[in-house]
């Protein structure tokens, strides 16, 4: 089972990772966890990453590729995997398409959480953070128990600067920009699955789960 999930931050692409991999026995693959390892364990690659990093500097799509070849390679993913954060654009995709074909593998799903713009607006606008002990809450999925009131100390809650709407709206249209040519790309591979994520938690999940099911 070779996975790749997608979905503009808010869309609940982390919980429902979390289901899949412990459904399905898969690791969960993000970058940032693939660098952090090859950086600890201090492969060639990984130090290559390491001083682009350093430096500030974009990690070469083909370290990259090459972290993602040595970690798709490691005895845990013999079963499959579930790929998040990569590939970010279509150069990165074409490079897994040839690696996943030289290891005699291909991908199975693109999982695509789907949730509309102004859904992601309001579920990002809504976070509330209490600046004496980080609580976080949500104005409408998590709300304190008084409005605008820390319920461990009383404090009054913040709006980080960046769930403000016009933050929020520029982070999401520059998402958008970079997810939309992924998704276009998988979409025409037949690979593409869009999953509803307006739907209850559990629901996503089902949906995702009944698509998986199918493949094995
Ligand atoms: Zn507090």
């Amino acid at each position: 089972m070779n996975l790749i999930l997608m979905g503009l931050p808010g869309a609940g692409k982390g919980t429902q990772a979390e289901r899949i991999v412990e459904k399905y026995e898969i690791p969960h693959i993000s970058t940032g966890d693939m660098f952090r390892l090859a950086i600890k364990e201090g492969t060639e690659l990984g130090q290559k990453a390491k001083s682009f990093m350093d430096q500030g500097a974009l990690v070469p799509d083909e370290v990259t590729i090459g972290i993602v070849k040595e970690r798709l390679s490691k005895d845990d993913c013999k079963k499959g995997f579930l790929l998040d954060g990569f590939p970010r654009t279509i150069a990165q995709a074409e490079a897994l398409d040839e690696l996943l074909t030289s290891m005699g593998r291909s991908i199975d799903y693109v999982i695509h959480v789907d949730v509309p713009k102004d859904d992601l607006v309001e579920r990002l606008t809504g976070r509330r953070v209490c600046p004496e002990c980080g609580t976080t809450y949500h104005v409408l999925y998590n709300p304190p128990k008084v409005e605008g009131i820390c319920d461990k100390d009383g404090a009054q809650l913040i709006q980080r600067e960046d769930d403000k709407p016009e933050t929020v709206k520029n982070r999401l249209a520059v998402n958008l920009e970079q997810t939309q040519p992924m998704l276009d790309f998988y979409s025409n591979k037949g690979d593409l699955v869009t999953i509803n994520g307006s739907q209850e938690i559990d629901k996503v999940f089902s949906d995702i789960d009944e698509k998986l099911s199918q493949i094995s």
